[in-house]
């Protein structure tokens, strides 16, 4: 299922931000390539002015003039005296690549009809005080099959010339084709590029959620486990009652009731699990100070561990302490499962150490034992849900959700609880607020 919804949240995150670019970069390429034809537009405009002043200078037009203005600009030039093509167009037109006496004879029969998209321009020139008349508009050639930017200057009154500008417009188009592809290529290469991201950045985002469902999954399979023996010895003894004498059904009566309470206690413990996993967890805060509530917890437990032959003892800081800001009751409750664990994991004869601090603004609550001690590689794990250590396994009182209750409490708290090795064999846990 997870697999699914990565993807499919992949396919969403790349398309949305690919979508994005491919529009981005069309509206850039549209933008550029109308400025890029504007542009060259008005440098061709500019570039008629040119010649129209300079022809004006010329007193004899040259075919080396003529050759020179051509390589210059990139054009071809036509000039036509009294609507006859001048000797230069016919002399230049040595048939390599197409036929220029084709293309004028093109751009005669059409230059009246290609109105549509042409501009007329009129050209003042202020050094001569003439008025020459041009007119620009670009033109598709059936000769060459290029587009091209075409200029007819009318040298006026006093003349009887005619000039006809062309320039390709191929170098253009040719630039923005490669403008295009340049585009294309950036374009896949960040869509790849964000595929892998999202594939990355969802699994990220989803691998809290995958494992919180993996708890969710191994806290109900080990709830059950946990639920099915009581629920298998009240099934017996029930059976068993139906056939016993009055003596032995007080004793099968006492039996069930232990396993309800078994259970109840088992269910009060998921209750206040799920709670905190709902965000339900309430943290009642109030002012509360830290060393009554040890003393309460060591009169609480001393009679229980004296019963066991531990000696149980409270040390508390000599000068009096800052309050606390905490939920009593839950920070009581952290305490309980500490000092039940210590009792629980000592032997006869053992000592539990009770102790507070205040070290740089915190209280440090730690509750020392010196009894059979946690492993290393078992530090980090009891604090897991239903985790117990294989000795404590057959223990009926022990589900393995003390600690986790213990632990979440302390993290509602902004607090934290770990555990270390005490001299000389044992435990210490030690609670940070
Ligand atoms: P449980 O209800 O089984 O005590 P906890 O979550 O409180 O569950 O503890 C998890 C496991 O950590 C216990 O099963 C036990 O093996 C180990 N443990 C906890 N406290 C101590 C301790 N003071 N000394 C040794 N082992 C401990």
């Amino acid at each position: 299922m997870f697999r699914k919804v990565h993807l499919k949240l992949t396919v969403l995150c790349a398309g949305i931000t690919a979508a994005v670019m491919i529009i981005m970069s069309l509206c850039y390429l549209y933008i550029s390539e109308k400025s890029l034809n504007k542009n060259q537009f008005s440098a061709f405009v500019n570039d008629i002015n040119n010649i129209t002043v300079s022809m004006e200078r010329q007193s004899v037009i040259s075919m080396e003039w003529l050759s020179k203005m051509e390589a210059n600009g990139n054009y071809i030039l036509f000039v036509i005296d009294n609507g006859i093509p001048f000797l230069y167009n016919r002399l230049v037109d040595s048939g390599e690549f197409f036929s220029r006496a084709a293309l004028l004879d093109e751009i005669i029969d059409n230059r009246y009809t290609n109105s549509a998209d042409s501009a007329q321009i009129q050209a003042h020139l202020a050094e001569t005080q003439s008025s020459v008349q041009s007119r620009i508009y670009s033109f598709t050639s059936a000769v060459t099959g290029e587009k091209y930017l075409t200029g007819i200057i009318d040298m006026g009154k006093n003349s009887s010339l005619e000039v006809i500008v062309l320039f390709s417009l191929n170098t253009l188009k040719k630039q923005m084709l490669e403008q295009r592809v340049l585009f294309l290529f950036i374009d896949i290469a960040a869509i790849i590029a964000l595929t892998a991201f999202s594939w990355i950045f969802t699994g990220r985002l989803l691998k809290p959620i995958m494992e919180n469902q993996q708890k969710q999954i191994q806290f109900i399979a080990s709830a059950s486990h946990e639920l099915r023996t009581p629920l298998a010895v009240i099934l017996a003894t029930q059976e068993c009652c139906q056939n016993a004498s009055t003596e032995k059904l007080d004793g099968f009566l006492n039996t069930i009731h232990r396993e309800v309470l078994h259970m109840s206690s088992l269910v009060d413990d998921m209750l206040t699990l799920s709670g905190s996993d709902s965000n339900r967890f309430s943290i009642n805060v109030q002012t509360v100070e830290p060393d009554t509530l040890i003393i309460n917890s060591y009169e609480a437990f001393e009679p229980l561990a004296r019963e066991k032959s531990i000696t149980l003892s409270a040390r508390l800081p000599e000068t009096p302490l800052p309050s606390c800001q905490a939920d009593p009751q839950r920070i009581r409750q952290v305490i309980s499962i500490l000092i039940q664990n210590a009792i629980s994991y000592t032997p006869e004869g053992g000592k539990i150490e009770l102790s507070l601090s205040y070290i740089k603004k915190h209280f440090h609550i730690c509750v020392k034992d010196n009894g059979i001690g946690i492993s290393d590689e078992n530090k980090e794990k009891i604090f897991d849900r239903f985790y117990r250590i294989e000795k404590s396994r057959s223990s009926k009182e022990h589900f393995g959700l003390g600690l986790s209750i213990a632990y979440e409490i302390v993290q509602a708290h902004n607090g934290s609880i770990t555990v270390s090795d005490a001299e000389g064999g044992g435990s210490i846990f030690t609670v940070i607020l």
